[in-house]
C-alpha cells in the first residue's frame, strides 16, 4: 500500500497544503472559521531562507500585496510574525514590511520556547487577546510550524512550500521525509480551493 492510500494521521487532519502563502485564501478562512488573527513563520514562507549574512529581508512585493489586500478587506486584523529566527534587524524589517502588529521569537537559550512548542503562540494569542480558533497559521515547516499550530489549538492551518531559499542538508532531509505527507492532505486542500 502506498503511502498516498494509507489513512490521514490525526495530526494532518484538517492541514491544508497550498504552494505559496499568497494560495491561502483568507477570505474562506475568514468567513468559514472567524479568522481574525493571522499568525505567520518568517523564514522560507513570507521571504527565502538564505544563509547567515546573505539575507536581506526583503519580503516579495506579492506577498506584501498579499497581506495588505487581506487587511484591506478585512479578512484579519491582526499580524503576528512566530519566527525561530534570532537575527532580529531581517525580523524587524519583515514586520515593517508587512504592517504586523508584532513578532514573536524564543528568548536566547530557551530551547522550550521554540516552535514546535506552542509558547510562542501562546503568547501571541495573548497579547493579541483572541482565542485559538479564531487565530490561524501559516508555514513551511511541518515538524515547526504545523505540529505547534495543532498544538495550539488553532483554526485553520496552511502548509506552504519552502519559498525557494538555500536550505541547508537537515532542511532537504527534512524535505524528503515531508513530501509523501504533503501528497496525503493535497486533495482535502483542493476541495477547499474550488470553493
Ligand atoms: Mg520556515
Amino acid at each position: 500500500m502506498s503511502l498516498a492510500e494509507r489513512r490521514l494521521p490525526a495530526y494532518l487532519e484538517g492541514v491544508e497544503c497550498y504552494p505559496k502563502v499568497v494560495d491561502v485564501p483568507l477570505k474562506i478562512w475568514h468567513e468559514e472559521s472567524g479568522t481574525r488573527c493571522l499568525l505567520v513563520d518568517m523564514d522560507d514562507t513570507v521571504i527565502p531562507y538564505r544563509p547567515k549574512d546573505q539575507q536581506t529581508g526583503e519580503v516579495p512585493e506579492d506577498v506584501v500585496q498579499f497581506f495588505a489586500e487581506g487587511r484591506a478587506r478585512g479578512w484579519y486584523d491582526r499580524l503576528g510574525i512566530v519566527t525561530n529566527s534570532h537575527k532580529l534587524n531581517i525580523i524587524k524589517s519583515v514586520v515593517s514590511q508587512l504592517k504586523a502588529e508584532d513578532f514573536f521569537r524564543p528568548r536566547p537559550l530557551r530551547f522550550g520556547e521554540r516552535k514546535p512548542f506552542k509558547t510562542l503562540i501562546g503568547r501571541a494569542l495573548a497579547e493579541f487577546d483572541v482565542e485559538p480558533q479564531n487565530a490561524s497559521m501559516i508555514g513551511d515547516k511541518l515538524p515547526m510550524d504545523i505540529l505547534a499550530a495543532r498544538w495550539a489549538g488553532l483554526g485553520r492551518i496552511a502548509w506552504v512550500e519552502p519559498l525557494g531559499g538555500s536550505e541547508n542538508g537537515a532542511s532537504r532531509l527534512l524535505r524528503r521525509f515531508e513530501q509523501p505527507r504533503r501528497e496525503l492532505i493535497e486533495t482535502t486542500t483542493m476541495a477547499i480551493r474550488g470553493k
